[in-house]
């Protein structure tokens, strides 16, 4: 607390952690005075880089890249890359920090890591973007590679920037290797990459409902987020049932009472992939659906809500309003969008709550596949692909339940998530020695 004091998302991940797995280390001598939470806390290395480019109109511009590699016990450095005008060490060490306990839930050889920029990618130009993104990729290409540290997209980079980023990478190391993911399908993505963190959030939330002898089926669902995350999650749920009533973004959300079915979800992709839009439009379109500026969509009464947007965007008060409205299942598609108050509701009123470390895991973990596809040199089906993403939920899934489970059989997925991530990489540092 006194070396990161002034990191205040940090903080509000580690506590998380530290809570549940803080007691466990105490009742397990092989972990117990080693230090081993205190050496996980401390990035193995931080980078912090210039990244100088010119804009449309000539200018000079410049920006702060980062990369921070937290953790290489089980493999290579795994985590994506942020591009959005609040990126900062603190948010960014937050999110390595998570993604060493996701990676290692999904059982695939990655560490942790996680980088970006305080670039602000709204109202550029294609160009632009590509600028930025080969001025970036001048300096993170000496810090990266297949078997180093292997990033890929999150908030604010998608195909288009990871295309940019590679082209730069291989350029400048005159090699073609699957030193990023999320890559197109033709140059060495795999299928289901795009969709995997919306679908495998949904699949965790039905593994969770399933617990109650419950599904998707005639579901009310709220949806934050437009983007990457929400618009698959979206999709899924609608596949399984289910009426997906909200989508939203920094602006504002969209309550649509009859449902976001496939057409609808169709335009809010071009929307939103292509023309780089905002959701209001959405209501230009379809006008029986309305627009709510500057507000979070929790007020709205559902069964089951994703939150699919950004960091604390689920309070407590919010949380409280979802549980009075009868939402019985909260399953985290962004990175830690429910705050510490919201979480606490939760466990108290014994819904189903899944973290996204556990719930969000998809992604990673098909980017683990798309490692291994590269490796090989091959590329395997969509088919395959899905249903090696679903038997990686189900298996994060039942971690849950083992380290998760409390004496009256609810399951506390945090605590659940927290030991099982944990446990595999303490035991890997303890066998590497104190390095
Ligand atoms: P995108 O950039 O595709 O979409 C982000 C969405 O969240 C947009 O709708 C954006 O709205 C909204 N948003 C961003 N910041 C804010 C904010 N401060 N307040 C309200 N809304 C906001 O990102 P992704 O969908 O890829 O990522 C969403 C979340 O999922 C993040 O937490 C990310 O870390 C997490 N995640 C993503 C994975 C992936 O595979 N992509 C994997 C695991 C986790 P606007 O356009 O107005 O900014």
């Amino acid at each position: 607390r006194q070396r990161n004091g002034h990191e205040p998302e940090f903080l509000q991940a580690v506590q998380e952690v530290a809570e549940t797995v803080i007691p466990y280390i105490v009742k397990h001598d092989i972990y117990h005075g080693k230090n081993i939470l205190l050496r996980m806390v401390e990035p193995e290395r931080l980078i912090s880089f210039r990244v100088n480019w010119v804009d449309d109109d000539g200018e000079i511009q410049v920006n702060r890249g980062y990369r921070v590699q937290m953790n290489s016990a089980i493999g290579p450095y795994k985590g994506g890359l942020r591009f959005h005008p609040t990126v900062n060490a603190s948010i960014l060490k937050f999110l390595a920090f998570e993604q060493v306990f996701k990676n290692s839930l999904t059982t695939l050889p990655m560490g942790g890591g996680k980088g970006g920029s305080d670039f602000d990618p709204k109202g550029k130009s294609d160009n632009e973007i590509m600028r930025f993104c080969h001025a970036f990729m001048s300096e993170l290409f000496r810090h990266i590679g297949p078997n180093t540290d292997v990033p890929a997209g999150d908030i604010g980079v998608g195909g288009r920037e990871i295309g940019f980023m590679f082209g730069m990478y291989k350029k400048l190391r005159n090699e073609f290797t699957g030193v990023l993911t999320g890559k197109g399908a033709t140059w060495g993505g795999s299928l289901i990459r795009p969709e995997a963190t919306g679908y495998g959030n949904v699949y965790f939330a039905d593994s969770m409902l399933k617990t109650k002898g419950d599904s998707f089926e005639g579901k009310i669902v709220t949806v934050s987020g437009s983007g990457n995350v929400a618009q698959y999650a979206c999709e899924k749920a609608t596949e399984l049932g289910a009426k997906v009533v909200t989508l939203s973004d920094s602006s504002g959300y969209i309550y649509d009472e009859d449902g976001i079915d496939a057409e609808k979800l169709a335009f809010v992709m071009e929307l939103k992939n292509v023309k780089r839009g905002r959701i209001h439009e959405y209501v230009e379109k379809y006008p029986s659906a309305k627009f709510f500026k500057g507000e979070r969509p929790w007020g709205v009464k559902c069964d089951v809500a994703l939150p699919c947007a950004t960091q604390n965007e689920l309070n407590g008060e919010e949380a409280q309003t979802l549980v009075d409205n009868g939402c019985v299942c909260v399953s985290e598609g962004a990175n830690m969008p429910s705050t510490p108050e919201a979480i606490a509701v939760f466990h108290k009123e014994k819904v189903l709550f899944a973290p996204g470390k556990a719930s969000n895991a998809g992604g990673v973990a098909t980017s683990g596949l798309e490692m291994s596809q590269n490796s090989l040199r091959l590329s395997w089906s969509r088919e395959e692909v899905d249903e090696r993403l679903k038997d990686i939920m189900e298996n994060i899934h039942k971690a849950c339940v083992e380290y998760g489970t409390d004496e009256s059989g609810y399951v506390d997925y945090v605590k659940g998530a927290n030991i099982a991530g944990f446990v595999k990489v303490a035991d890997a540092m303890l066998a590497q020695g104190v390095v």
